[in-house]
């Protein structure tokens, strides 16, 4: 049985959280897309730990812990990671490579760098980690298989040397950078040939065996659909696919194997980097307010420590964000953090051309969109620690019971701390 579980908004709704948790019955974990671009945040019983590349089941030691074709793979962050969490105390876990996952070269990192310095003010925002660089290369052809480091040696030379001629010419004529030197390229990959040599292997064919053999997969996505390069705010999106379809392609497994979409929802909104953001709360107090109480130690970028920018929860991108996903179960993350609001706004719907819409509507409509907002009474105090729906106070299960009225999707499971067990789980009315 495959899950996914994956983010219905702009990203950071707590997935890690959520996937560390559910990987505890699962027997593989699988990344499909992205990079170390962002990071999931994971409290467990090992300490606090930021992941940028490793999958979330990397606590457990039964789980089998993937890196799929679809991933933006950065070998070098990927063996510190690893490193790390051993050198805090987490068994050694089980990692497979996908011999189909491409390689961040050195230079991605530094096109991603020089392109945001040309765009000055016009940036992207990037995390400068060579993402959009390493998508381009890899749908113009002229990307790395990690199997192409056990190509002959004249055959790996002759790729890098005729790349490097292409992205010379930028470097030179753009950027006045200095150029690729084929030979240190050379070098480099053969290093991370060595670093990853134990790891590689055939992922799609290990998954098919392990779904004839009944076991349980998670596919854990990074970011949400909002930030979906089809289906999210472009172009201040991401360079790759964050929704569950994607799951597929990423891992090498059939679209019909994913079972159950959990989408992981914030109770309010948060967003990094610029791009549209209806219901953002503009009031710097308020919204400074939110962030310093917001996730387990504040709204901070898990790769970057950029401060996140706020915002109301938002059914309008919530309900789509959801839709694309084609969600299951929503898991409902960091109520706890909304205890001390005597009201609480909450974005119904946008009014865009003085017509109001539930409808999320494409960027261009999006930057002339204004937030209908309801408001609704808080609960003034600390919910943590409860386990069972119905203990909770009454204006909280109403903020809730709205909210899942409005986005039209079950939200089966509460997140109330940031601990594996701070969890409710509840049976929605829209199930079934
Ligand atoms: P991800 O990329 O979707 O995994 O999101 P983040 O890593 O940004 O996680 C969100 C942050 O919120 C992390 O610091 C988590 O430890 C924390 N977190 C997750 N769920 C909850 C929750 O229910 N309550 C609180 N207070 N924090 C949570």
């Amino acid at each position: 049985m495959v899950k996914a579980v994956v983010g219905a908004n702009w990203g950071d709704e707590g997935k890690g959280k959520i996937t560390d948790m559910l990987a505890q019955n699962a027997d593989v974990v699988v990344r499909f897309q992205g990079g170390a671009n962002a990071g999931h945040t994971i409290k467990n019983r090992y300490g606090k730990f930021a992941l940028h590349t490793l999958p979330s089941g990397v606590f457990n030691e039964n789980t089998v812990n993937i890196i799929g074709n679809g991933v933006a793979l950065n070998i070098p962050i990927l063996m510190k990671e690893l490193e790390d969490i051993v050198s805090k105390g987490v068994p050694k876990p089980v990692i497979l490579i996908s011999e189909r996952a491409q390689i961040i070269m050195p230079y991605h990192i530094k096109f991603d760098e020089y392109e945001e310095e040309r765009l000055g003010g016009r940036s992207f925002g990037s995390t400068k980690s060579g993402i959009a660089p390493f998508y381009s290369d890899k749908f113009a052809k002229i990307g790395f298989q990690v199997s192409d480091l056990w190509d002959s040696e004249k055959a790996l030379m002759q790729k890098i040397e005729s790349v490097s001629v292409q992205k010379n010419v930028l470097l030179e004529h753009l950027y006045h950078k200095s150029a690729i030197d084929p030979e240190e390229t050379f070098a480099t990959l053969m290093k991370y040939k060595e670093m990853i040599a134990p790891y590689v292997c055939d992922v799609s064919s290990f998954l098919y065996d392990a779904l004839k053999a009944d076991k349980t997969i998670l596919l854990e996505g990074q970011l949400g659909t909002l930030k979906d390069c089809d289906h999210g705010i472009y172009p201040m999106v991401t360079s790759s696919n964050t929704i569950a379809a994607y799951g597929a392609v990423g891992c090498g497994i059939p679209p019909y194997e994913i079972k159950q979409i959990i989408s992981v929802v914030k109770a309010y909104s948060s967003s990094v980097g610029a791009g549209e953001f209806v219901s953002e709360i503009h009031d710097e107090e308020a919204a400074d307010e939110l962030r310093r109480r917001g996730g387990d130690g504040g709204e901070y970028g898990a790769t970057t420590g950029r401060p996140r920018r706020m915002g109301w929860f938002d059914c309008v991108a919530t309900h789509y964000g959801c839709r694309l996903q084609g969600t299951t179960d929503v898991a409902f993350t960091v109520l706890d953090v909304l205890g001390y609001l005597d009201e609480i706004p909450v974005c119904v719907g946008y009014e865009i051309d003085g017509k109001v819409t539930k409808e999320f509507p494409v960027t261009r409509l999006l930057r002339c969109a204004k937030p209908v907002y309801e408001t609704l009474p808080g609960w003034n105090c600390d919910i943590s620690g409860i386990r069972e729906y119905e203990k909770l106070p009454e204006n909280c299960r109403k903020y809730i019971e709205f909210i899942e009225k409005h986005i039209g999707y079950p939200i089966t499971m509460i997140s109330n701390g940031p601990a594996r067990d701070d969890i409710i789980y509840r049976r929605s009315p829209l199930n079934k």
